[in-house]
Order: C-alpha cells, then structure tokens, then sequence
C-alpha cells in the first residue's frame, strides 16, 4: 500500500515520510486508534516506503521487488504477528497467513477484530497472542535480512498477548535489533504493560474525516454520494462503521436488531421473568458477538436519542430499524440517555474483562428496562 493509497491521514502521513527520509526512525512505535480508522493501512504505507529503494515523488514507487512484496504480504523482511486462536493447535500467525492476506487484501486493509475472527471461522471467540509467537519473533529476527537491510514487525492488537508473550515482548523491545522496525497496532494500549507503551514512541492515529469516507463510499463500496454523505456522517470516522451504515457485512446486523428490540419490547412491557431468556441467549452468543450486540445498541439508542431531540435529518436510520426507533424514541430522552449509554458501555468493559455472561447480562437487562420504564413525564 502506498501512501497515497491511504485513505486520510495525509498530515501524520506526512510526518510519517518526513521521520523515514530523515532517518529519523524509532525503533518501536505504537499506532493507537480503532482498527476502522485506518490503523493498519497507515502502517503498511509506512513499512512500505522505509523498504522501498526507488522511492519516488514522497512515496513508495509501487513497482520495485520489495513493493511487490509488501502489497502481497509476502515480503521475507516484512512479519506480520496477529491474534488467533487455539494456540495449542495452531502454534502461530504463520498458520494463517493465507486468511490474513485475503482479509487484508479484501478489504483493504479496513477491518476489526470482529472481521478477522469471522475470516478465520471462530466469530464468538476472542484470539490471543500466544508466547509461542513472541519466540517466534525473536527466531525470524536472528536471520540477517534477506533483502535490502531493513527488518519490520507489525504486531496487530499486541493487547491480545497474555502475561507471557507481553514478557517476552518486552524482552525484545529492550534489545538492540539493527535496523529493525516495530509497529504495534492497539486499539486498547491502557491493556498493554506500562513498560511495553514506555519503550514505544506512540502514533495517535485518529478518525478519518467524513468527506474521505463518503468519497471512499462512492469510489470503493459503489455508494450513491447521498446514502455516502449520510453514511459517512454518522461512522465516526471508521470505515467499518460505514461500512455497517451502508448496509453490508450483513447478517450480523439483522440478529442484533431482533435481540435490541425484543429487550425494548420485554422492558416496556413489564415482562421482567422473559428478560432472563433474553440474557441467556446474549450469554451463548460468545464474547465477540456480545461486543458487537452492545456497540450496535449503543449506536441505535444515540440514534432514537437524536430522534427525540427533534434532529430527524441527522438521523442515518432507514428500513426496520428506522420505522421501530420512531416508535421507540419518546423512550429515550435526557432524563435517562446517559443512563443507558452508561449501561452499554459497562456491559462492554464487563464482556472485555471476562465477566460471568449470564450474570453481566442478567444485569444488564434488569437495569436497562428499569430506565426504559421510566417515562419523561
Ligand atoms: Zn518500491
């Protein structure tokens, strides 16, 4: 991926070629930001142009042995490290190279953890970076480089390393690799050792501005620019939000909409026993699927929330959801929004920190129907 490939970012682009073409390159940097603003296609723009040798115009040139290589993934200098999962099995990233480079290259480079777990077949666990992983970082390191000079490690989500591989992780950072870069991916660097962020420069990469989601919608997703615009307004600034907004990556959707409003219906019908059913299902849907249920609550009740305040234009809603959120509005309003979101959003940190789920959304349920129940008036 060349930079100008990138969707965004053209600022900390930028200063990402400035630091290369004055060598002024730290050796290990930490790209924090949700993986739908573009954290990995900034870092592959940027491993990219330091391996590139013909460099061209402040980019990389594109054409070159080593451009080739790092487009398909497959550059002997370039290592790739990501979650995954069953470790005991599988020992490693290598096992599932494949499924990374289709991923990549489907989706340039634009998508979650959700995304991956469902590339790889396992959407209700949550992967790990196992130590096996980490030593096989420091096996790869020790070959001289097979091309050019320049070594790179990209660590997508390092927050997913246990105890064990962080150690280890650390123990690499502290050593002296020549001419070996690292970039750590993290969408959560408040879960990584405090010693593995100081050992780090970090690279706050942030929200992708509207206007380059909606082009990216017309150009890329074949958007209409009205249903772009709209779209791209309400993604905050991530292409798989748009993505969502736009209606693809389906399926998923049109589960976590059942489940959001039966629990509507359950809490505004006093159905409190039926609510326990409810939990137990979200209970069986697996960790991942349980995140991507709250982040989709949270996103409708924001969205009946604007609805209620008056500001139907800003809404992005249409179709089913559209129709029951006009119902469902007069529900949500000052007097409990922030309660709920507050709810959605411990839920959430609960599912992360390994909480019980039948207990988180026993919770979860009770409290939210309590709000829902309390009219304005
Ligand atoms: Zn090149």
């Amino acid at each position: 991926m060349k930079f100008s490939d990138v969707i965004g970012h053209k600022e900390l682009l930028g200063r990402l070629r400035d630091n290369i073409d004055r060598g002024r390159v730290s050796h290990a940097q930490l790209f924090v930001g949700e993986c739908g603003w573009g954290t990995l296609q900034v870092a592959l723009a940027y491993v990219q142009y330091l391996h590139c040798p013909h460099k061209e115009g402040g980019d990389a040139c594109g054409k070159c042995p080593s451009c080739v290589q790092i487009e398909a993934l497959a550059h002997p200098d370039v290592h790739f490290t990501f979650p995954i999962i069953n470790p005991t099995k599988t020992p490693t990233s290598d096992s599932y190279i494949t499924e990374w480079r289709e991923m990549v290259a489907s989706s340039d480079a634009l998508f979650n953890e959700h995304d991956w777990y469902g590339a790889i077949d396992v959407s209700n666990q949550q992967g790990i970076i196992p130590k096996k992983e980490a030593d096989n970082i420091i096996r790869k390191l020790s070959f001289k480089a097979f091309e050019g000079e320049n070594k790179s490690v990209i660590i997508w989500l390092p927050e997913r390393m246990n105890r064990e591989s962080a150690n280890t992780l650390l123990k690499i950072l502290e050593e002296p690799w020549e001419k070996t870069l690292f970039v750590l991916i993290s969408e959560h660097p408040e879960d990584l050792l405090d010693t593995i962020i100081s050992r780090t420069q970090t690279v706050s990469v942030g929200r992708i501005e509207p206007e380059e989601l909606a082009r990216y919608a017309v150009e890329r997703l074949g958007a209409t620019p009205e249903a772009a615009a709209q779209a791209a307004r309400v993604a905050g600034g991530s292409v798989v939000a748009l993505r969502r907004a736009l209606g693809e990556g389906g399926g998923a959707s049109a589960d976590n909409f059942e489940l959001f409003t039966h629990l509507m219906r359950l809490s505004f019908s006093n159905r409190h026993l039926e609510l326990f059913e409810w939990a137990e299902q979200v209970a069986a849907l697996g960790r991942e699927g349980q995140k991507n249920l709250l982040e989709y609550s949270l996103g409708l009740i924001r969205e009946s929330y604007m609805l209620t305040a008056g500001l139907e234009g800003v809404s992005h809603l249409w179709g089913a959801e559209r129709e029951f959120c006009l119902k469902f509005a007069p529900y949500v309003g000052n007097h409990n929004v922030e309660a709920l979101v507050a709810e959605m959003e411990r839920a959430l940190r609960d599912v992360g920190q390994n909480g019980n789920p039948r207990m988180v959304f026993s919770h979860f349920a009770l409290a939210v129907s309590k709000l829902i129940a309390q009219r304005a008036h």
